[in-house]
């Protein structure tokens, strides 16, 4: 982060504020985990902080200390409007572009005061006065411990706050496995294991708080799975017929597309999963090595996220975008 960067933010925390803090739309452990560091770090500076996300967040991230908070804009579009109008600051973390917020994006556009992105995906907006932002990290939960530490707070980084850390760092690394893991990823984690988290339980909360349901809906999705050895692809559809048959809940798909990674020999692994209310089907993609999902999902399905991690929409229907899906594969180099 440039110097003079952190010392104009220096300046602005440096009397009381109110201060609102945003993830992108359908938040992840990364978006939640660093809003709500974020969160408790303003609150023992003395600011007023709120964390407003534009939909709801899966429940198994309802442990996360403050997510009791966490205004849901959705839900309440006035009130949350007229704190975004009246905050006298506004961080935004984890994401790269304010479209990436949903509905929220014309509330967010209005806004005249002073603005820090926070965020590890490729190709930043220019809307934001401050910007935090750079593809080496693996997650914005790893530059929020930079971001406390550069205002010269470290000290302030608690269990509550490491434990928000902690998760993002964890979720985005796919448990510190993807290759964006770090020797200082993980001299993090051992800080912020020194602080008390308790990790072991943190995963568990995370990973081990499966439904019946969802993992019959996993049962069908890996039934669903098509794989093209040629073309080192795999993918999986899901309906909107199937989620509903399994009585789908938020983040029951969450890391479903990794398992078309597992196979040996697939470096590319996709999921369709259809969502009727709005119309379109979402699109996850995966992959292991050097092809870029990043520009495969901006170039193809409406999207973008990472080399190695990024999602994208398709307006026509699942048939035809598997169509479309599987004559591109015909034709890249995977
Ligand atoms: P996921 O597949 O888990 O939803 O997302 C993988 C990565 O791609 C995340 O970093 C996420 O922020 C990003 N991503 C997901 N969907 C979109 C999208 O529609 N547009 C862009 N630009 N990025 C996305
Ligand atoms: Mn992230």
């Amino acid at each position: 982060m440039k110097k003079e960067d952190i010392f104009a933010i220096q300046q602005e925390l440096a009397t009381p504020k109110k201060i609102a803090i945003i993830p992108h739309r359908s938040p992840d452990g990364d978006a939640m985990g660093s809003t709500l560091a974020l969160y408790h770090f303003l609150l023992k500076l003395n600011h007023q902080p709120v964390v407003i996300a534009p939909n709801d967040f899966p429940n198994f991230l309802a442990w996360l200390p403050g997510s009791e908070t966490v205004l849901i804009y959705e839900n309440d579009k006035g009130n949350c409007t007229k704190i975004i109008q009246e905050a006298e600051m506004v961080f935004t973390l984890d994401f790269n572009a304010l479209h990436r917020t949903g509905e929220m994006e014309q509330v967010l556009n209005k806004v005249t005061v002073p603005m820090v992105m926070i965020d590890h995906h490729q190709k930043p907006d220019n809307y934001a006065t401050y910007t935090y932002s750079d593809t080496i990290f693996g997650s914005t939960c790893e530059m929020i411990y930079n971001f406390i530490a550069f205002l010269g707070h470290k000290n302030l980084i608690d269990k509550t706050i490491a434990s928000c850390i902690y998760t993002g760092i964890t979720t985005d690394s796919g448990s510190f496995r993807f290759p964006s893991t770090t020797g200082t990823t993980h001299r993090i984690v051992a800080d912020l294991i020194d602080l008390g988290i308790d990790n072991s339980e943190i995963h568990n909360q995370l990973f081990d708080n499966n439904s019946y349901n969802r993992l019959q809906l996993l049962g069908r999705a890996l039934q669903n799975m098509k794989v093209f050895p040629e073309f080192k692809t795999s993918y999986i559809t899901l309906s909107q017929k199937e989620l509903d048959e399994f009585h789908y809940e938020k983040g029951d798909t969450e890391g479903v597309v990794n398992y078309g990674l597992t196979i040996k020999g697939i470096h590319f692994a996709a999921i369709f999963i259809e969502h009727r209310d709005e119309n379109i089907i979402k699109i996850s993609f995966r992959s292991q090595g050097n092809f870029d999902v990043n520009q495969f999902a901006r170039d193809h399905f409406n999207g973008g996220g990472h080399i190695n991690a990024a999602g994208g929409k398709s307006y026509e229907s699942m048939r035809e975008t598997i169509k479309k899906f599987e004559l591109l594969i015909s034709k890249i180099t995977i």
